[in-house]
């Protein structure tokens, strides 16, 4: 990856721009960087979230920063597990860069018609 370090800083902003609250619950969060990677992550931990998710419709007509918003850990973790139970096996093959076999080219056409 290897911009984390922009990402971390763009987190803080955003956390900034909303007042250390969540963009979902709207509680208020621990800063980003609270959390030193040892032990459980604090719930209200400030974490990186996407406005639009993957697959969405409004996907790309936020502009720049605004497609991602500061949302605590617990929030983050509940949509990304909606999510994946209401994302059809196609799409998380896709995700997870191997698809079956035979299940490739399915993909690519499908991509094109988007
Ligand atoms: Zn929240």
């Amino acid at each position: 990856m290897g911009s984390n370090k922009k990402k971390q800083h763009q987190l803080a902003r955003m956390f900034r721009r909303q007042n250390g609250h969540c963009a979902w619950c709207n509680k208020k969060m621990l800063p980003p960087g609270s959390h030193k990677g040892k032990g459980r992550v604090p719930p209200m931990l400030c974490t990186f979230d996407h406005f639009d998710d993957r697959h969405s419709d409004e996907r790309g007509k936020h502009a720049g920063e605004y497609r991602n918003v500061a949302a605590c850990w617990t929030c983050n973790n509940r949509r990304n597990a909606m999510q994946e139970a209401n994302v059809p096996k196609e799409v998380l093959w896709e995700k997870s860069g191997s698809p079956p076999p035979g299940v490739r080219d399915d993909l690519r056409r499908h991509q094109r018609e988007i």
